[in-house]
């Protein structure tokens, strides 16, 4: 017999679980993972290098620890497109948001702690929840997976969890959550928690927010130090390879997560990238618009087709209702074209790719919805 996993001594709540991962089939046209189809610009590429070029001459220092210059930019990124004026020292930066979830959570969860998610949601959250020894509550959704804020304010006052989640657009359902929803859950949490005497964080994943309708959070950061709004570069601005996620909070979260952040966890390389994509917004927001539009299409014609479909504000559409989804995710990849089965009964989940992926993907669809009836 070989050794195997089971055979070292990992952490009880490792044992038997699976490694987080999508499959990154070789399909003529994939949309299960969210990413923005377009490439970046030719310009950005050239930027990308000079800039590159130049940190490869100090790669013998560490890098900026603080990645103050980045930081900088992110906040004022955010501050022209996020409807609030947030400073250098707002902003934190990491290896992608779920890096920034994961220091989050080792700053305010870990052992005897708790966190709240409503489900389905983004599964890392409970993933990375384990992964720092954070207690999971799976809170509620409706049918239409919006909030059921009344049956959530409930969950929330009996487990009073440390940290909430919230995240809007949601993933892998698209919808939104209105401003006023996560106003009373953030009140909703901190009634909870000082009952204990204490208080607890609510984190607002917004990994999508650039393709919303809505606007961002981030003005409900005013007089609520116990709030935070994650981000990534992953979607929009069309860097998932970048590993670049920031967020936004009172300056004393930024100071707490510096208390568990490995030093240098920014590479000069990461730095100097992302720096040059910032330079280059406008071009990419340019892009945001064209997936916009084709998500908007896709809802659309998918209606048409006889499908049910969530309102989406995202790069994303979720769709059904299929008596059995396995079957159609297969069908539809039978047809060349890779979507994301996330084991919610009766439902499938698109990106949004570039107009001629998105019309291969109906075509599959409709030849499916043909042979079902
Ligand atoms: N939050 C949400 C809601 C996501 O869907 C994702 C990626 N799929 C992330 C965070 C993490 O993105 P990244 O680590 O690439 O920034």
């Amino acid at each position: 017999m070989s050794f195997g996993i089971d055979d070292l001594p990992v952490r009880d709540e490792l044992r038997g679980k699976s490694p987080y991962g999508a499959p990154q089939l070789d399909v003529p046209v994939r949309l299960n993972t969210n990413e923005n189809p377009y490439p970046l610009p030719e310009a950005l590429v050239e930027r990308i290098t000079e800039r590159v070029r130049e940190a490869a001459r100090s790669l013998n220092r560490y890098p900026d620890r603080d990645a103050v210059e980045l930081r900088t930019e992110l906040a004022n990124y955010l501050t022209k497109t996020g409807g609030y004026r947030v400073g250098v020292e707002n902003v934190w930066a990491a290896n992608g948001s779920n890096e920034v979830i994961q220091q989050l959570l080792q700053a305010f969860g870990g052992p005897g702690r708790s966190a709240i998610g409503f489900e389905p949601s983004y599964s890392m959250h409970a993933l990375i929840a384990r992964g720092t020894g954070t207690g999971w509550i799976s809170g509620p959704r409706n049918e239409d997976f919006s909030i059921d804020l009344p049956a959530a304010e409930r969950w929330i006052a009996e487990n009073k969890p440390d940290v909430v989640f919230i995240t809007t657009p949601n993933n892998p359902t698209g919808n939104a959550v209105p401003p006023g929803t996560v106003l009373a859950l953030y009140e909703a949490a901190q009634a909870a928690r000082a009952s204990q005497g204490s208080a607890s964080m609510v984190i607002v994943d917004e990994a999508y927010i650039e393709f919303s309708h809505g606007d961002s959070l981030l003005p409900l950061l005013e007089g609520r130090p116990n709030l935070v709004v994650s981000r990534t570069m992953s979607k929009a601005f069309g860097a998932a390879g970048l590993r670049l996620g920031y967020l936004a909070a009172h300056p004393a979260v930024v100071d707490a997560v510096q208390l568990v952040r490995l030093p240098y966890h920014l590479s000069a390389v990461t730095q100097a990238t992302a720096l040059a994509a910032l330079e280059h917004t406008d071009t990419l927001l340019g892009y945001v618009e064209q997936l916009k539009s084709e998500r908007d299409r896709l809802v659309g014609e998918l209606r048409a087709l006889g499908c049910e479909v969530v309102e989406s504000d995202a790069n994303f559409v979720q769709f059904g209702r299929f008596e059995n989804s396995h079957t159609a995710w297969q069908a539809i990849l039978d047809r060349g074209v890779l979507v994301r089965d996330n084991g919610i009964p009766g439902w499938l989940r698109v990106s949004a790719g570039t107009p001629e992926e998105n019309d291969a993907f109906l075509d599959a669809v409709r030849e499916l919805k043909k042979e079902q009836s």
